[in-house]
């Protein structure tokens, strides 16, 4: 069964629906492509699914329970973690604090036996997912790559079961594209979490996604699997065109 079942989702901003039903299911392990064309309302979709959106209609089913997203705390304790296009991370902070934010009610001061926990606590959540990261540095200085890794270190680090990156490779350089990949796969097969993961990288798509949901202009065009896509069929189907047939 479904591990997220999102039906008929609307959405409107001040009289305009963005999303105009949206049905859009995530299983257990799975790592599901978003994708669309700037506006189609992959975010606002993933944006409800983060509880920031309380007024929006339709249901969500969440392994088999209905539930209301109401606040993004009621999204986070039910294990649905969202990593948006601007991050989260409050940059004067080292890496390992960051990781750490919201875990802990009070860390304590650097240089405290409570401190020294903390960081080792969030070396280890690291090192579970294969990640290295320089722990005590400000993590404004590492760069758009390891910022991102610091989101999700930090996301996997609650009980995550769902998690949704929003172009996470959109600032990326190749050898950290890899290493996100290579991170997500394992979360997904070796903890079942769910992965969403929106993209205009149609090649990255086809190669790491089980499967594909296609938006279009506030609704779902289809969903398949992922390998049955090629970079030219996705691309024709964001547009709205057929395929050219081809002359016998
Ligand atoms: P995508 O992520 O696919 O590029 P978005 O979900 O960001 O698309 O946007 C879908 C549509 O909703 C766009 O037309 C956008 O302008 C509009 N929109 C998104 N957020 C808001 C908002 N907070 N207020 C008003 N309109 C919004
Ligand atoms: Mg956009
Ligand atoms: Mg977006």
């Amino acid at each position: 069964s479904m591990l997220l079942e999102m039906r008929n989702i609307r959405k409107s901003f001040s009289g305009v629906t963005v999303l105009r039903g949206v049905d859009f299911s995530l299983k257990a392990g799975e790592i599901h492509a978003l994708v669309g064309h700037n506006g189609a309302g992959k975010s606002t979709l993933m944006k409800v699914l983060g509880g920031n959106y309380p007024d929006y209609e339709g249901e969500v089913v969440l392994a088999g329970e209905d539930v209301r997203l109401i606040t993004p705390k009621t999204a986070l304790a039910k294990g649905i973690a969202i990593i948006y296009q601007d991050f989260s991370l409050v940059p004067e902070l080292t890496v390992a604090d960051n990781i750490a934010l919201g875990r802990e009610p009070c860390g304590g001061l650097p240089g405290t036996i409570a401190h020294g926990a903390l960081r080792k606590r969030s070396e280890r959540e690291a090192q579970k997912l294969g990640i290295r990261l320089p722990m005590d540095v400000p993590v404004r200085s590492l760069g758009v790559g390891g910022q991102q890794l610091t989101e999700i270190v930090r996301a996997c680090s609650q009980d995550v079961r769902i998690l949704v990156m929003d172009e996470p490779t959109a600032r990326l350089a190749p050898a950290e594209r890899e290493l996100l990949f290579s991170t997500m796969r394992r979360m997904a097969a070796e903890r079942g979490v769910g992965i969403v993961y929106i993209s205009h990288f149609l090649e990255e798509v086809c190669r790491l996604s089980d499967r594909v949901t296609i938006m279009r202009d506030g609704m779902v065009v289809e969903t398949g699997v992922g390998a049955g896509y090629t970079v030219d069929s996705l691309a024709h189907l964001l547009v709205g065109h057929d395929l050219p047939q081809h002359e016998a």
